[in-house]
């Protein structure tokens, strides 16, 4: 039987659509690279409208030709912050030094020539001109003082959609919205009467006028995580009602250093636009958590593209200064092996001219991340996941969210310094699917675990999955109280005595003592108690082994009076119960420190034996990994497979910063210097099945196969051992 007419008609339009969909990708599937630019001097709001110099050569045209000739492709162009609106608006006042001229329309036309897809960077959250003039938008606090923020349930969104509507009019292809924060820091919340009555009728009560960790805290903390979640989405439904081709992404805040107070959940606030999208850098971030942020990121959004931005100004976005090639190189060749996309920040000066130096090294950075483009992009491999609870973050971590990140960082560290290839798993999307990507699991001082996540982790444990634990691990109840009874109990199989309440805790084992028979960190020094620095509790082992002992701190005298401070570690004293506990369940083990040798890498108290114990239990749980990697702790290592052309890449980055010498304020504290030059480091590759064969990258490596090992010596800051199996 022939199909009727209009059935041919759907099939040949479904035919079309797809072959056109197919050919056309959308702009963010397609790219590597591409620069954000705008202006320096309206960044802090409320600028002087008489000043004509500024902005006053912001040339749309000139913007797209030096982002093109610099391999951008993309251009993420400002168009809107607290101040000024740098194309005709009907609801802004544009910048006065850009007399007739229009930055946005002259970016449009000259990028078409390019093929270059204009992205128009629009800021949500910044005081300014615009929040002057509508007091009526402004965030409040409990007592009824504005709090110099956008209130994300007042009309400010009506006129953020028009502001949207009359920008894409321009024919960009879409948004990078800055950013869905509700500050930084106290108060946490917005008390204005539309957020009251809102509040009230959700609820039936008034809204707490403080942060009071209870059950009303929680309602508040839900309502504005809900406020923001809002925003993004109905922000995202506008634009694609009015062009369901045009992009929109959002600057995340869900990672470390940011908690409840910026009002975003990891994975809440991350899928709401097209793509996920972030911001890394030293200034900001450390030299170390630049890959932390992308691969969290890809956790956070797994079905979604990571876009992460860095910047070319040696300490932040405005400062008109540029980094050494290398160090930009550094940073954003690890942001490519860790599959994101990245975007350049470059910030002109006051008139709105562009340093040609930036424009130079931005170009040969891409330039040579470009011809590497096919080492990019494919499936990580992972031994380690590392899991963050983000109940923990808000109902243990509280107003002092950096205490508690110490552990998931310090964990995040160990890995990256002992070369064991690693990813995130979140609490609010994780499943058993995911879970089982990991042979390894590692709960970073997770002190609450709902019963849904314990019964997952027993599935994974049974079925063959291996945990870490590591602090307080489910210690506590989901408001941060003292849990009635543990639900990861079974899985430690000992009983958890109580909580020290020092963190200048010690290990220490005795010579000759195997763990149930098999050899534990052999190379750690026997008879010799050493700090692992971090929340410690006593256990007494049931069903499972024990191994070492875990040692409380001396106290002075005066110390026990409470006349002097316990801040700097003291010298161990007495066993207070096991070191570690050895749990088998099913096909599967699971690994109990008493103390946090993940909190202790990351605290200023640092000692390798620490890390080498944390390192020592992924070895013993899971023996024989694909690659086996040993490089200097300041190469990072990341392993991805192209299971189709059967290859693996071990990226290998050199991060090599020069002694610094003494900062103004906060001694010691110092930002690492900036990376000149490459280094030279030699790195051993053993793999568990003997490679068909192996090449590198760069031609100034040599690289020597012995069989299963495989041995090379970079003289470059990234390098891509490239294995076939
Ligand atoms: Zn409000």
């Amino acid at each position: 039987m022939k199909p009727p007419i209009p059935l041919l008609v759907a099939l040949l339009t479904c035919v079309l659509l797809t072959g056109r969909a197919r050919a056309e990708k959308p702009w963010f599937d397609r790219v590597m690279t591409g620069m954000e630019v705008g202006p320096t001097g309206a960044q802090f709001g409320n600028s002087e409208p008489h000043d004509l110099r500024f902005a006053a050569r912001f040339d749309g045209q000139e913007i797209v030709r030096r982002a093109a000739a610099a391999h951008s492709e993309y251009l993420v162009m400002w168009v809107r912050d607290g101040d000024y609106a740098y194309y005709e608006s009907k609801l802004l006042p544009k910048a006065p030094g850009l007399g007739q001229r229009d930055p946005l329309r002259e970016a449009v036309a000259e990028a078409r020539k390019h093929r270059l897809p204009v992205i128009a960077y629009c800021v949500v959250q910044q005081g300014g001109h615009f929040l002057k003039a509508h007091p009526e938008w402004e965030m409040r606090g409990a007592d009824g003082k504005p709090l110099g923020r956008f209130c994300f349930n007042s009309g400010y969104l009506e006129a953020m959609q028009q502001l949207l509507a009359e920008q894409l009019a321009y024919g960009i292809a879409g948004f990078h919205i800055d950013m869905l924060d509700q500050g930084f820091g106290p108060p946490y919340g917005c008390w204005c009467d539309t957020c009251r009555d809102r509040f009230q009728r959700e609820y039936g009560q008034p809204m707490p006028s403080g942060p009071t960790w209870d059950k009303d805290w929680e309602r508040m903390l839900e309502f504005r995580y809900r406020s923001s979640e809002q925003f993004e989405k109905s922000l995202a439904a506008h634009v694609r009602s009015l062009d369901r081709q045009a992009t929109v992404d959002f600057n995340y805040h869900g990672n470390p250093p940011f908690s409840f107070e910026v009002g975003q959940r990891p994975v809440q606030h991350a899928g709401n636009g097209d793509f996920i999208t972030g911001e890394t850098g030293v200034w900001g971030f450390s030299a170390l958590t630049v890959g932390l942020n992308a691969a969290f990121y890809r956790a956070a959004a797994p079905q979604q593209r990571v876009q992460v931005a860095m910047q070319r100004g040696v300490r932040m976005y405005h400062d008109q200064t540029t980094r050494p090639l290398n160090d930009i190189r550094w940073e954003l060749l690890t942001l490519l092996a860790h599959g994101a996309f990245v975007t350049m920040v470059d910030k002109t000066g006051l008139d709105g001219t562009l340093d040609p130096v930036a424009y130079e090294r931005t170009g040969a950075a891409f330039a040579d991340a470009q011809a590497a483009r096919a080492q990019f992009g494919h499936t990580p491999v992972a031994d380690v996941g590392i899991y963050f609870s983000s109940r923990s973050r808000d109902w243990l971590g509280r107003e002092k969210p950096a205490d508690w990140f110490l552990s998931f960082l310090g964990a995040h560290k160990t890995l990256v310094y002992e070369h064991i290839p690693w990813g995130v798993v979140l609490d609010e999307n994780v499943t058993l699917e995911a879970l089982r990507r990991f042979p390894v699991l590692l709960l970073p001082n997770v002190g609450i675990v709902s019963e849904r996540e314990a019964a997952l982790f027993r599935q994974y444990v049974e079925g063959g999955g291996n945990m870490i634990l590591t602090g307080y691990p489910g210690c506590f109840d989901s408001m941060g109280g003292p849990a009635a009874a543990n639900p990861l109990g079974p899985l430690i199989g000992g009983k958890f005595v109580r909580k020290l309440e020092s963190l200048d805790n010690w290990m220490r084992v005795d010579a000759g003592e195997t763990f149930g028979g098999s050899q534990f960190a052999p190379e750690l020094r026997r008879d010799w108690p050493f700090l692992v620095k971090g929340p410690a509790a006593a256990w007494n082992a049931e069903t499972a082994t024990p191994w070492g002992k875990l040692m409380k701190p001396h106290r002075t005298i005066r110390q026990q009076q409470g006349k002097e401070g316990v801040e700097w570690p003291m010298s161990a004293d007495a066993p207070v119960g096991p070191a570690v506990l050895r749990n088998r369940i099913g096909a599967g083990e699971v690994l109990t420190f008493a103390g946090s040798p993940d909190y202790a890498t990351a605290s200023d108290h640092h000692i390798v034996e620490a890390r080498r114990l944390l390192a020592s239990a992924v070895h013993l749980l899971h023996p024989s990994p694909r690659v086996k990697i040993t490089a200097p702790a300041n190469v990072e290592a990341i392993v991805t497979d192209d299971s189709t052309s059967r290859t693996l890449r071990i990226h290998l980055l050199g991060y090599n910063a020069p002694p610094q010498t003494l900062p103004v304020r906060e001694r010691p504290y110092v930002l690492p210097a900036l990376m000149e030059n490459a280094p030279i480091f030699r790195a051993t590759l053993e793999f568990r099945d003997r490679p068909h064969g192996a090449t590198t990258l760069r031609s100034t490596t040599t690289l020597k196969q012995d069989g299963r090992c495989i041995d090379v010596t970079v003289s470059d800051v990234h390098e891509v051992v490239v294995v076939r199996y």
